[in-house]
Parts: C-alpha cells; structure tokens; sequence
C-alpha cells in the first residue's frame, strides 16, 4: 500500500476527490507496495485503483486518461532500503554526532538508484527485486561495485554475505538493464590487481556498463571506522594511470572514454583537469567526475548574459580544493560584468580541517568566512551546501545565515546562475 501525500488541484486525481492521505492498494488487481509498482502500473491509460478513503470508505477508481495527463498524485515518501554492509570508508560513519537524525541513514535502495541516481551495491537485493527491475526495466542504475573480485568486495563492504557483484550485473544485464559504476578506491585494498581485474569484468559486461569512475576514499576526522591508509597523491596518480590506459582503450574501441577518475582524484595527484568534452554527456557528473569541467563550460557558455556590476564588490566562498581553481573562472566573469571577485576561502568546522569539499561546509563556516566583511555587496556560497528545506549540514537555515550576516547572500551553483539574475538582487542593483 502506498499512501497519498499531495493532490494537484484540477487534476484527475482532485476530480475522483481522491484526498491526501487515501491510501492506493491495488492497480487492475495488482498490489501496490511502493512508487515503483504506482509508476509503472498506471503507465497505461486505462486501470482500476482500489483504494481507502482518508475517513475509511473502500472505493474502486476506474481511470480513463488522455496520453500525458497526469493524474496529480505525489505519494509520501518511501521507506528508505537499509544498507547491511558495514564498509570501513562510509560517509555516514565519518559524521560528527548530534546531527539531524535522516543524516544518519545509510541507504541501500536499488530503487532510489533508478529513481535518484543513488548508488546502490545491490548487496540486499531478494529475487522479488530482481524480477521487478527486470519487469519495470530500471536502467540505467547506479551501482556500487568498488571491487568485482568477490573476496576482495566482501572486505571492502565489510559483509562476508555479499553476492558476487558481476554475476548479478552479468544476470541483469541480459535483461537489458545498464550501469553506471563507481569504485571508491582504498589504497591497498582495491587498487593495483584488484582494480585491474575490475575493469577488465566491467569492460567484458560491454554496453551495460555505461561509465566507470574511479573515486578516492573521502574520510573525516571522524571516520572511526577507517583502518586503511588514506590517498596520497602518488596513489592518485596511480589511479589515474589506470583510469586513462583504459580510457584509451575505450575512445579507440566505443568512441567514448567510458572510464573517468573523479576530480578530486586529479586535484590530489595534481593534474590538469580535462575539458569538458572530455566526459561526454557528464554521466557521473553528481558524483564529482567532471563537475569542474562542467562549471568551466557553464560559466563560458552563460557570460554573455551577464548584466553589468561596475565597481560591485562580490565574495564567493568556497572550499579549499576548489579555491585555487577559481580565480581564471571569476576573472572571465569579471570581466563580462566589471565587478570586483574575491575568493573567501572557508575551512570546515564541523568536520575538520582535512575535508575541503565546497558542498560540506555549514551554516556557522559561512558566516564566519563573512564575518567583517560589509564591504562586499554581495557574497555567492556553493548551493549545494543547502538541503531542499533550506538547511546547512549543521541545521542552521539559509535564512537564519543571511539574518545573522551583514553581507547579502546568495546560494549559486555555477555564479552564472545568480549573477545573471542580478536585477533580482535590489541590494546590489540599487546602488548601481
Ligand atoms: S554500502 Fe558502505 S558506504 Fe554505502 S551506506 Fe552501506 S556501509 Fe555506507
């Protein structure tokens, strides 16, 4: 059963004065136990939908729909799938404590996978799931693989129970389901040999697997969990050795790289980034593979819409990987608008000196980077430091940061995206 959160007003769903909280049990006769089953049950356009009314009447729906009405049902979210592994590198187990209790949750939801684009080993999967990715063909989905030998998988999910992880890919995959992988890499562990067999299972699954990117393990000071050795820069190069011999490979053999070592990887071994053509449609680009190359090519492609700031003076805080990559990118930006940039580099208080992803600070190190600084008009934080509700990762809200701050602030995503809309910003339109 699935539960109705929200009805769309005018939709078919208001018109069967379906309510929030009438619960959808059975689509023609089929049991609904999740968005999954919803989904791809009331594709077609004609079904019956047996159902509760919030004040308990049981009523059958016959639906008749046009191609492309919707019928204005958003359900409450699902149970999340719980992860059963235990690995050594989880993000969730590098977290301070006494944060907001979801934080905490660590997922492992092939569903959230097809859905989202979570990454998802597979390692809980029962046949019933099996059947229905199959069935519904959820493809592509985000796999988790870190290692395809199985020995050296079982240590690195810390799960001695996990399935052999190609022979599930190599099962779905003659279904006709693809994969993007990811293997987060631990020095010693699933490096070396290990990588190499990896790619060489992943390369001979053909086009199933659509990308694989190679990640370094990212910890906090917090990782109690963690026994291993930490990434360097040699076992970053390493890793990028590997990752373009088989991009190479790739490019000659499929016209497509198809194999991508995170940008953090290139950061720590010191590297030059890629262009952007180098990652195709930036398939992993969520997942930091390409993600600089991709902000290059959007702050390039969105300069010529910028209004001018003459004489503005705007901060842009960041993390201090990604500070030293900014100054060629906020000068193309200054110079299209004639405002004066300033890198303000945050370091994290909440999880410590050595994690320097942008996307990681928090409420309280933005406004301690913005602490004195009324002499900006205008400072631009990373957007995905905010949640959809508006909240840091240590709970303050975005308003409760601006209301605390003497500087205007805006959360940005590529600079482009907020300076481009500067005529909404009368702080610093105003006094033009
Ligand atoms: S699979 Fe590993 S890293 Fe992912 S949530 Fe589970 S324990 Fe954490």
């Amino acid at each position: 059963m699935v539960r109705v959160a929200r009805v769309a007003p005018g939709s078919i769903a208001a018109d069967l004065m379906i309510a929030p909280g009438t619960e959808l049990h059975s689509v023609s006769g089929r049991p609904v136990d999740d968005f999954l089953d919803w989904e791809f049950l009331t594709a077609d356009d004609a079904f019956e939908v047996e159902a509760t009314l919030p004040h308990g009447e049981s009523v059958v729906f016959d639906i008749e729909r046009s191609e492309g009405d919707s019928l204005g049902i958003e359900l409450e979210p699902p149970t999340v799938r719980r992860c059963a592994n235990r690995c050594e590198f989880c993000f969730v187990e590098g977290l301070p404590k006494g944060l907001r209790k979801p934080l905490y949750i660590r997922d492992d939801d092939y569903r959230l996978s097809f859905a989202y684009g979570n990454f998802a080993t597979l390692s809980n999967l029962k046949q019933r799931d099996i059947d229905r990715i199959l069935e519904y063909r959820l493809s592509p989905l985000y796999v988790s693989v870190h290692a395809t030998p199985w020995e050296a998988r079982k240590v690195l999910l810390n799960n001695p129970r996990v399935p052999n992880v190609i022979e599930q890919l190599r099962m779905l995959a003659t279904g006709g389901i693809q994969f993007h992988c990811q293997m987060v890499i631990v020095p010693g562990l699933n490096d070396g040999d290990v990588l190499e067999q990896s790619c060489r299972d992943l390369w001979n699954l053909n086009e199933a697997v659509r990308s694989v990117a190679l990640v370094p393990v990212g910890l906090t000071q917090f990782s109690h969990l963690y026994t291993g050795r930490s990434m360097d820069a040699a076992a970053a190069a390493a890793l990028l050795d590997v990752a373009e011999r088989w991009g190479e490979r790739a490019r000659g053999e499929r016209d497509a790289t198809w194999i991508f070592g995170s940008d953090e990887l290139y950061l720590l071994a010191g590297r030059e980034l890629p262009p952007a053509e180098f990652y195709g449609d930036f398939e992993q680009v969520e997942n930091g593979v390409g993600a600089v190359a991709s902000l290059r090519s959007r702050v390039r492609d969105g300069l010529s819409r910028l209004a001018r700031l003459d004489g503005k003076r705007i901060g842009v805080v960041t993390g201090p990987s990604m500070a030293p990559l900014m100054p060629p990118l906020i000068a193309q930006i200054a110079d299209a608008t004639g405002a004066v940039f300033e890198v303000i580099e945050a370091t994290n208080s909440l999880f410590g000196s050595t994690t320097t992803a942008a996307g990681l600070l928090v409420g309280a190190d933005i406004l301690r980077a913005l602490t004195s600084r009324s002499d900006l008009d205008l400072a631009l934080i990373p957007a995905e430091t905010i949640n959809e509700s508006g909240l840091f990762l240590d709970d303050m809200t975005l308003e409760a940061v601006r209301a605390a701050s003497t500087v205007p602030i805006e959360p940005s995503y590529d600079f482009v995206d907020v300076i481009g809309a500067a005529e909404s910003f009368p702080e610093v339109v105003e006094s033009r």
